[in-house]
């Protein structure tokens, strides 16, 4: 028995390969492409059987063939600020996504790894060891299983509900290049899920070397989870500084490839009690981000069990944004949301741990197995 391919997550050149690949006649398989294209993103099709103006004999194919598998939702949670946070699983592994509502936009806050290779000190994913790269699938998955339970489809009607994507949840985007790349090539599609690369967000502890192509080869916008402005204590807080240090980490944000002062570089900072909250501090910070086209992000520090810092006390985040504010970065504090569910900044955490290679080549098999028709 052969196991179906997802067609998600596939590029167009990839779907032809598979379609011809599955015995789809190659003067009609880009017509076929685009039909697909058409029905799984801006539709959300969930199955074959849905898509009426393709003959019978051709969705019997695909039916045989292919799926249109999201990954298993185990959890979802609500919080009472209305924050969403879902707890997925796919080959064999979970991961977290949270949707953020707001009164002008909903922001997806999208996975990239399961677990984390970086320890940032203040992060609850930090915690968890590094298990896998999320695949391309895994990744749009996260859109597609939001889309389908806030019944968010035509990708094209006005009023969507998921209008911004931040690649924000677990893991560091830049580490899983490819694969968050071929995700976002997708949802960036014109054809597809259409969202402008202003709406999506990358955000990196600082990886320098794959800052410049990340702009050349996704494009999308930029953050920076910056937390300190000295070395010492960078290397501390966001151990990746000890590789690449906050000046050529700022040297390859100048040299970001579309940033410009109507699509500037987001910079977060998460604010630690007696850590890196002091006035001198907010002063160096506006200080070094001169000449960038910046907007900073002052992030409340959000708690987890076991978590060796504090938040800044709330008169001290005031003050630190005054300075910031003085400097001309407009609100810049950002409201925690979530915080009830754990599904707030640097909260997220699955139970997943790395398995054996025999045992994740079991799993795969058995959730695939699970994933397919009848
Ligand atoms: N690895 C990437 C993507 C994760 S983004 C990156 O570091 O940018 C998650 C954001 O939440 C980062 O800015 C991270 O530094 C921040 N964060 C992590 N733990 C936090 C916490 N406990 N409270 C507030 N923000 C936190």
């Amino acid at each position: 028995m052969t196991i179906p391919t997802n067609l998600l997550g596939l590029s167009p050149a990839e779907m032809k390969t598979a379609l011809l690949d599955a015995g789809v006649e190659s003067k009609s398989v880009s017509m076929r492409v685009k039909q697909l294209w058409n029905w799984i993103y801006v539709h959300g099709a969930r199955d074959f059987a849905q898509m009426t103006n393709l003959a019978k004999d051709f969705r019997a194919l695909l039916e045989g063939k292919f799926t249109l598998a999201r990954p298993q939702i185990v959890t979802e949670q609500i919080s009472n600020d209305g924050t969403r946070k879902w707890l997925l699983r796919s080959g064999g592994q979970e991961f977290e996504t949270v949707y953020i509502p707001e009164s002008d936009r909903g922001t997806l806050c999208v996975s990239s790894q399961v677990g984390c290779t970086l320890n940032c000190r203040f992060c609850h994913t930090g915690t968890q060891k590094m298990v896998r790269n999320l695949t391309p699938d895994e990744i749009l998955g996260q859109l597609f299983v939001a889309r389908d339970s806030l019944g968010d489809w035509p990708s094209t009607a006005p009023g969507r509900k998921v209008t911004n994507i931040v690649m924000m949840g677990m893991g560091e985007p830049l580490y899983n290049f490819d694969n968050v790349k071929a995700a976002l090539a997708i949802v960036m599609d014109g054809d597809g899920l259409a969202l402008s690369k202003r709406r999506v967000t990358l955000s990196t502890a600082g990886v320098v070397p794959m800052i410049q192509r990340a702009g050349d080869e996704i494009g999308s916008s930029l953050a920076i989870s910056l937390h300190a402005v000295r070395d010492e204590v960078r290397d501390v807080i966001v151990p990746i500084n000890k590789k690449y240090k906050i000046a050529e980490l700022l040297d390859a944000c100048r040299a970001y490839p579309g940033a410009s002062n109507a699509r500037r570089i987001t910079f977060e900072y998460v604010m630690l009690k007696g850590v890196n909250d002091s006035l001198t501090d907010a002063k160096a910070l506006v200080k070094l981000l001169k000449g960038i086209p910046a907007k900073i992000n002052l992030i409340p520090f959000n708690p987890w069990p076991g978590a060796p810092y504090e938040c800044s006390d709330w008169e001290q985040i005031e003050k630190f944004a005054e300075v910031v504010n003085r400097a001309g970065y407009a609100s810049p504090v950002r409201t925690p949301r979530g915080r009830d569910i754990m599904a707030a900044c640097g909260q997220l955490k699955s139970e997943s741990v790395k398995l054996k290679a025999k045992d994740r080549i079991a799993e795969m098999e058995a959730s695939r197995l699970a994933q397919m028709p009848g």
